[in-house]
């Protein structure tokens, strides 16, 4: 525990933890030798994790990586962090995230950038964005700051900044963990799950984050599956389906080839390739980025000043003046970009056109994948559609950000589990993603495809 403290404090020039929290590591280490001692060792005693900071945790600082929340401190523990704690893991501190987990690169966050551990910058080599919007979380993992972290992943944000950095990272189906105590970004989407360096580690995690909690209402009410003591990479009798719309005109030459080897992994592995359709997965990035603004102006309604958090209160401010000097003080570029967008979609005249439709593209993606998996156990994809790119590199353009998310968001539409492993290496020697796509509740089916490629 002293040790991963010391790496942590090492590391700062990755700016992958907001807060630091040595002590509650060193507590969970002093707890896991009494539980050794007495015999009651538990799944993760001792284990030191990563925390994005978009988990609320009781008395430590939780931000979202906004100025909104600067020095909240929850009275209160959310039920994903706390069921890592009643497994026996500690803290090493808060993880960097983008703004609200609104981004793919980190470059959000009130608290700076996160630096990819793959390539630190200097010479004529920028630095890497670690993908987004848990950046913190897979650059820790990457720089092996801990063996594993929390993600969220509302439209990729564990899977693509798993792929970027070499780990892997699964969503499991949505509602398997508890959405209880996790700031909301776009309710109907976001999902935890975790961030490991193996695919066991991310069964094991997954087993001691996943479970039914009556405090949040979608939460799925099935028994957890043993998955680490299911896991085998032996695909023979299974199906894995290949997208044919996922090659799309112009796929990069790299992400092709890795994809390729990921079927000929899987082929030797014992599996059956067989070509599938999801017809509607080109409509999926602009439904998806109707539906999670929509979601997100509603939640972050709540960033008024008076209940959390920030509040900037200018001379002779009267109530509204409060509210606009608070929020235009206190969120982001890219949070307000969504806010204006979310109002915007759910606006009366431009509700049906904007809104109405996208959920009814959301409808006919979740109808594709159930069809797809009628003939296959899971799909296999790329993550994204290219490596890592520099810090910088796309700040200047949304459009484009919002773009490297077009693999990951037909999954979260339709509220399927989606796994990153790492497939290989571009020609610049930076890490390419391979996704498993599973039917609801086959988190099982997703996990053994992993391993097979590992
Ligand atoms: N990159 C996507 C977005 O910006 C996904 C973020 C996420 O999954 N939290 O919305």
């Amino acid at each position: 525990a002293e040790a991963f403290n010391a790496n942590v404090a090492a590391a700062k020039a990755l700016n992958a933890f907001i807060v630091e929290t040595p002590d509650h590591v060193l507590a969970a280490a002093d707890k896991a030798d009494s539980d050794r001692a007495a015999g009651t060792l538990k799944p993760l005693s001792g284990v030191p994790i990563g925390m994005k900071d978009l988990f609320c945790t009781q008395g430590v600082q939780t931000t979202a990586a906004s100025h909104m929340l600067e020095g909240f401190q929850p009275t209160y523990e959310s039920a994903v962090s706390q069921k890592l704690w009643d497994a026996g893991a500690g803290m090493l501190g808060k993880l960097n995230l983008d703004q609200f987990a609104m981004g793919s690169s980190n470059e959000t966050s009130y608290f700076g950038n996160v630096i990819s551990p793959w390539r630190r910058g200097g010479g004529d080599n920028a630095p890497l964005a670690p993908g987004g919007s848990s950046g913190g979380s897979s650059a820790a993992v990457s720089a092996r700051l801990c063996p594993a972290a929390t993600g969220t992943d509302t439209g990729g944000s564990i899977r693509q900044p798993a792929a970027f950095t070499g780990i892997s990272g699964i969503k499991p189906t949505y509602g398997r963990c508890s959405r209880w105590g996790i700031i909301a970004f776009a309710s109907s989407l976001d999902q935890a799950g975790p961030m490991a360096r193996t695919v066991r580690d991310c069964a094991i995690m997954l087993e001691n984050m996943a479970g039914f909690d009556a405090r949040d209402a979608t939460s799925l009410d099935l028994p957890v599956p043993q998955w680490e003591a299911g896991l085998s990479g032996d695909l023979n009798g299974k199906r894995v389906g290949i997208p044919k719309e996922y090659r799309v005109e112009g796929l990069d030459a790299d992400v092709a080839r890795v994809w390729d080897d990921g079927i000929a992994w899987l082929k030797d592995a014992g599996a059956e390739i067989v070509e599938v359709s999801l017809p509607h997965s080109k409509y999926a990035l602009p439904a998806y980025y109707i539906i999670a603004p929509a979601e997100a102006s509603s939640n972050l309604a709540r960033y008024d000043g008076v209940r959390y958090g920030l509040r900037e209160l200018p001379d002779g401010a009267n109530l509204q003046e409060m509210y606009a000097a608070t929020r235009a003080a206190g969120f982001g570029p890219e949070v307000k970009r969504r806010i204006i967008i979310g109002t915007y979609v759910l606006s009366a005249g431009f509700y049906d056109a904007y809104y109405t439709q996208a959920q009814k593209v959301r409808a006919l993606i979740a109808r594709d994948f159930a069809q797809a998996f009628e003939r296959c156990d899971v799909i296999l994809a790329p993550t994204a559609p290219s490596a890592a790119f520099a810090l910088g590199d796309k700040t200047a353009d949304p459009l484009s950000m919002y773009l490297n998310d077009v693999f990951a968001v037909p999954a979260s539409l339709a509220g399927l589990p989606g796994m990153s492993v790492p497939g290989g290496l571009s020609k610049d020697g930076l890490p390419l993603g391979l996704q498993i796509i599973g039917p609801a509740f086959d988190e099982q089916a997703v996990l053994n495809a992993g391993l097979a490629l590992e």
